[in-house]
């Protein structure tokens, strides 16, 4: 049993009392936090200590929704809404990838994530090359990265681009297969329709089974944008979310995400139901999306994560940028400068997210028990110096790239900006190639 130190820093625990120590330390074994408090552990007997001396130690941020598998057309199509974005450049370069681009891709993606100190990834992930396989040497490459994950695959039944649908049969047999065959203690599989059009709703209620059977989460994307809400409208006769509620897809391992458009009885199903919203304010403001109405979700007590969305929407994976977002989101339409402050964004980075992938009792927080995923934020430069205020400090102040060092599952990934488990600067390079190679098979396959 090896146990390590951290000692030295300001812990932003994030526990239910939202403690800070200064001067402080973390004491664990293997993959658990066993001891947190100030000054020195009774116990020096360790294995390795890690000099936290003028950093923030916090809890590694939870990226609730991301599709690294598009990370090859980030900057393309900028400047347009959802549907356009979508079907003007992100489509047709899907469509020219090959089964290597998928691999470089995750390992690109939970690289920059692991960089900006995201230990904890949603991937939501959908392809025209399911057959190919792609699914599982994509949740291979991310847990290759050391990342800790939950790949969500997500798919189309009917009414999306002709080469991304699947049969209802092999959705079915491919998600059992990923489950039981590729699932780690660090990297977890879940299911999902795609896009609440694209899937009938014995698609819906296949993706039901398998989460009931196999015991893992659905994720969704739910009312993002109203020409979305229109196209769900057109076919049901609902909104997004009382259809979902209608085919039962709403629930306590259900993770709606986006949550833009709702009415007030949508707000209620969801509170009902104990589903969880997921929210993307820096995505919602590239997209030209909207606002979501996060105080009213908090008013009704639903739980709250936070994600960057894509790197193709976004177009990064900085949690600390989309924390100031979400925060500054809502003071700017509110006129209310305390509708949504530094500590509650922080929060549904850390607690909110783990809440919504069933971990709210194991991850998110620095104490005794929890799993060791933390970071170090380096305070020692201009930007952050002083340091009054370690939480709105850390939000309206720090960046990504102060992110000094990862551990996720009690293992060290980055350290002094260097990532430790896999070769970055060969993935930089060949996804420069891939992404070249990949547009450029596009552009010649369609004009647009
Ligand atoms: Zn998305």
């Amino acid at each position: 049993m090896s146990n390590w130190l951290i000692s030295g820093g300001t812990i932003l625990t994030s526990d239910d009392a939202g403690t800070i120590i200064e001067n402080g330390y973390v004491l664990g074994v293997e993959n658990k936090i066993v001891a947190v408090g100030s000054g020195q552990p009774e116990t020096s007997d360790v294995d390795r200590v890690i000099d936290a001396t003028g950093m923030l130690v916090c809890p590694g941020f939870i990226n609730a929704h991301t599709h690294l598998c598009m990370i090859l057309g980030r900057s393309l199509g900028s400047d347009r809404t959802l549907l356009h974005w979508l079907s003007e450049t992100q489509i047709p370069l899907m469509q020219a990838f090959e089964p290597e681009d998928y691999a470089i891709s995750m390992e690109l993606g939970a690289i920059e994530n692991l960089k900006a100190g995201n230990t904890t990834i949603c991937e939501i992930f959908f392809t025209p090359h399911y057959s190919d396989g792609v699914d599982e040497i994509s949740v291979n490459s991310l847990d290759r990265t050391g990342i800790r994950s939950i790949f969500f695959r997500c798919t189309n039944d009917e009414n999306f681009y002709e080469d991304f649908i699947e049969t209802r049969a092999d959705i079915m047999r491919r998600s059992e297969h990923l489950i039981c065959h590729c699932q780690t203690s660090r990297t977890r599989i879940g299911v999902g329709p795609l896009v609440p059009w694209s899937s009938s709703p014995k698609a819906f209620e296949d993706a039901i089974q398998i989460s009931q059977n196999k015991n893992v989460l659905i994720h969704l994307h739910t009312s993002e944008t109203p020409e979305y809400n229109d196209l769900v409208r057109q076919r049901t006769g609902k909104s997004n979310v009382e259809m979902l509620a209608d085919v039962g897809a709403l629930g306590n391992q259900v993770m709606l995400n986006h949550c833009v458009h709702l009415s007030d009885s949508d707000i209620e199903l969801i509170a009902e139901t104990g589903s969880h919203v997921i929210h993307d304010p820096t995505s919602n403001m590239i997209l030209a999306s909207g606002v979501a109405p996060i105080p009213k979700l908090r008013a009704k007590n639903i739980n709250i994560g936070l994600a960057c969305d894509g790197p193709a929407c976004n177009n990064n994976q900085d949690m600390i940028q989309t924390m100031k977002d979400a925060a500054l989101l809502q003071k700017v339409v509110t006129r209310q400068p305390d509708i949504l402050v530094a500590k509650d964004v922080f929060r549904m980075a850390t607690r909110g997210g783990a809440k919504a992938i069933g971990m709210g009792d194991s991850l998110g927080a620095i104490q005794p028990g929890f799993l060791a995923d933390l970071i170090l934020i380096d305070t020692q430069v201009p930007h952050l110096t002083p340091l009054h205020d370690p939480i709105a400090t850390l939000v309206y102040s720090a960046r990504g790239s102060d992110v000094h060092t990862v551990m996720v599952d009690g293992k060290i990934v980055m350290q002094n900006r260097q990532i430790l488990t896999v070769d970055e600067k060969e993935i930089l390079a060949k996804a420069r190639e891939r992404a070249r190679k990949a547009w450029k098979q596009a552009q010649n396959r369609k004009k647009f």
